[in-house]
């Protein structure tokens, strides 16, 4: 079969690979821990699910400007204004099919073959393969833990060149949970003041789930340099647990990229899906009980997770602020054997993780890094102590 070098180019996506083996498991009867799902496990709040309603009984179920119908677009003005002090106009913000379709489309529209992408590894395993479609560079800056798995300014300008199209930034992080602070923003927003020509695409989809009085900043807050340069990606999907209504949406200062965005899309998909769009209207103008809820039980599960696994020997932990993820670093078991195979890498972890204890996580290879793997505290707290168990009862037998 002759197909396209660029579909050729595309992996499978890990993470959503692996969800599918614990389901087919579950499937099957097996008592799978998942640690694996990246999307949170409450609900749609019901008075969200109650606005769809009202959309289907009234009959907005047509086609709707395909960048997205105006009252959303004014409601995510709103949302910008009220949580990141950041003033939009309805010409400068499109709605797309989650923040997955505003990520591509941005892509396409700034990144040219040749041009080079930087991104901070670890990252968002999908980032790569949208840069690969567009066939750009990428440039990945590799973090330490010293610095707590982000970037510094030196490393940002020593990774600029002059093919630099697009510096990709993702604070609250997948797979971290890492929250870079304002003051650390300003100091990476510093280097690119000197280089005009570099946009910033900021994905902020994790913004409201936030711990420990960290709160979130949007480099797009810095100056007016950075609003006019800086696309900020966000959507429902983790804040209002909305995964699957897909809405997601892109804000840019400079309304031209909105355009270009638009054209894009107006010819991939046409508008996100109507019914969602008018109940998501509703989900951003409500909310807050459920966002402090949600935020509670996450930290909750969160603190729980993080410190039974550090009473495991042998492994160790990043904790992050933000998002619904902890890395487990298992590099210290490479080299040792588990039923006489060699432990060698994240991959291989998981795969005994899953096959001998039943319990799904992500090895973060697609994700730059073959040392740790990614647990997800998006499920009740006794399957997160169960879990935990399993994975200690697999340490305990690497000899
Ligand atoms: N950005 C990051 C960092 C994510 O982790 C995800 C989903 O996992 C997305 C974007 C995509 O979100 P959406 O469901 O809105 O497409």
């Amino acid at each position: 079969m002759k197909i396209s070098k660029r579909a050729s180019n595309v992996s499978a996506s890990t993470t959503l690979a692996i969800t599918a083996t614990a389901n087919e498991l579950k499937k099957r009867g097996v008592d799978v821990v998942a640690f694996s799902a990246g999307e949170p496990d409450f609900n749609t709040p019901q008075y969200i699910i109650d606005e769809a309603n009202i959309a289907l009984s009234k009959g907005f179920t047509k086609y709707t400007a395909s960048r997205g119908m105006p009252e959303l677009r004014s409601q995510i003005c709103n949302k910008f204004l009220a949580d990141n002090n950041l003033s939009y106009k309805p010409n400068q913000i499109i709605v797309s099919n989650g923040a997955k379709q505003s990520l591509f489309n941005i892509l396409q529209v700034l990144v040219d073959e040749g041009d080079e992408v930087i991104i901070p590894s670890p990252y968002w395993l999908t980032y790569p393969e949208l840069v690969n479609i567009c066939g750009g560079t990428c440039v990945y800056i590799q973090t330490s833990e010293s610095n707590n798995l982000k970037i510094t300014p030196k490393q940002l300008r020593e990774a600029i060149t002059p093919k630099t199209k697009v510096f990709m930034f993702n604070s609250p992080s997948n797979p971290s949970g890492i929250v870079y602070s304002k003051k650390e923003i300003e100091a990476l927003a510093k280097v690119l003041g000197e280089f005009p020509d570099i946009w910033v695409v900021s994905d902020e989809i994790y913004e409201k789930l936030i711990y420990d009085g960290s709160v979130h900043y949007s480099i797009a807050q810095v100056n007016e340099d950075m609003f006019m340069r800086t696309i900020v990606i966000n959507g429902l999907s983790k804040s209002h647990a909305m995964t699957g209504w897909r809405i997601g949406y892109a804000a840019c200062g400079n309304a031209d990229i909105i355009e270009y965005m638009d054209n894009l899309q107006s010819h991939e998909t046409s508008n996100a899906n109507s019914i969602a769009q008018y109940a998501s209207v509703a989900a951003l103008k409500g909310g807050k009980e459920f966002f402090a809820e949600m935020v509670a039980t996450f930290k909750a599960r969160r603190d729980k997770l993080n410190s039974l696994l550090k009473e495991i020997d042998g492994i160790s932990i990043i904790e992050g602020e933000g998002a619904f993820y902890t890395l487990v670093d298992i590099s210290k078991l490479f080299g040792r054997k588990y039923k006489g195979l060699v432990l060698d890498s994240a991959a291989t972890v998981a795969q005994i993780l899953i096959s001998d204890y039943a319990v799904a996580v992500i090895p973060c290879e697609a994700f730059g890094t073959d040392k740790y793997i990614r647990l997800t505290y998006t499920l009740a707290m006794d399957r997160i102590i169960e879990g935990v168990n399993r994975i200690s009862q697999f340490v305990q037998q690497v000899a």
